[in-house]
């Protein structure tokens, strides 16, 4: 993106504002506001299969984990029940309580949405504690909303696959690229498929620790479309060193529908 040229830097905000806007209507729409016992009661009720918990949930400081979708053992045997609650209720909880206490003391983040807040972090290593946390929450959120425990989620139509046919040659070879850039991110960190407003390209990328294609520093840039957690907390319990078998497993329980409907938002469709 160049702020020189304001075609383009009109149609990267009005892509940003349209994606965002669908991840918060979605957290909104699952949501109600609570916020402690409630959200407690909730997460001991291990976030029941029927929707019956509502979970507190917001973009907006002071953030608080967003509702599932799906129990924790939903996506057994492809994702363990122990990992799930672990990787929600103490890692993403984690990230949270970190971001909630750093903005805490810094009022001019503290109107702002978590997408709000990514942009801001412009230095790598002095915005370290704000880059970690927000990401962790960011990207978090949008993982949860990615998976499903369906077996029938469909796979890419239309637009999607005509893109994906000509920016990858096939949806298996997406799934290629996407697999060699998770089993391949070296210790820490997320694999992603991007939509690259610069030249409408849809493109595989990874990123360190909880680095996301939204922040500037990205070294490849763009809509974050799909993404997998490949940090040993979202897998070692189940499948310990075995990081492909993970992956492998991932495909059986992505809500393609989300996918889809994230690069829909994404090409402003
Ligand atoms: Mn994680």
């Amino acid at each position: 993106m160049s702020v020189n040229n304001p075609t383009k830097f009109d149609r990267r905000n009005i892509i940003k504002s349209g994606f965002l806007l669908s991840l918060g209507t979605f957290l909104i729409s699952k949501s109600q506001s609570i916020a402690g016992n409630s959200l407690n009661n909730s997460l001991n009720n291990n976030i029941s299969d029927d929707n019956s918990q509502i979970a507190a949930t917001s973009l907006i400081y002071p953030f608080t984990l967003p509702k599932l979708e799906y129990g924790f053992a939903a996506l057994e045997p492809n994702i363990d029940k122990m990992t799930m609650e672990i990787h929600y209720t103490k890692h993403h909880q984690g990230y949270l309580n970190n971001l909630n206490k750093i903005i805490e003391s810094n009022v001019s983040l503290q109107n702002l949405k978590i997408e709000e807040v990514l942009p801001k972090i412009t230095n790598e290593k002095s915005d370290n504690g704000l880059k970690n946390n927000a990401g962790g929450h960011f990207n978090h959120t949008f993982f949860w909303n990615i998976l499903t425990p369906k077996q029938s989620s469909k796979e890419p139509k239309g637009d999607f696959l005509t893109h994906i046919i000509r920016d990858f040659g096939s949806l298996d070879r997406l799934k290629v690229s996407f697999d060699e850039a998770a089993k391949t991110r070296f210790g820490s960190g997320w694999a992603w498929l991007v939509y690259d407003d610069n030249d409408r390209k849809l493109k595989v990328t990874s990123t360190p620790n909880q680095d996301n294609p939204l922040m500037n520093f990205s070294e490849v840039k763009g809509e974050p479309i799909m993404g997998i957690d490949v940090w040993e907390h979202a897998y070692y319990l189940k499948y310990q060193n075995k990081r492909a078998d993970y992956i492998t497993a991932f495909w059986n329980v992505l809500d393609w529908s989300k996918v889809e409907n994230n690069y829909n938002k994404a090409t402003l469709k």
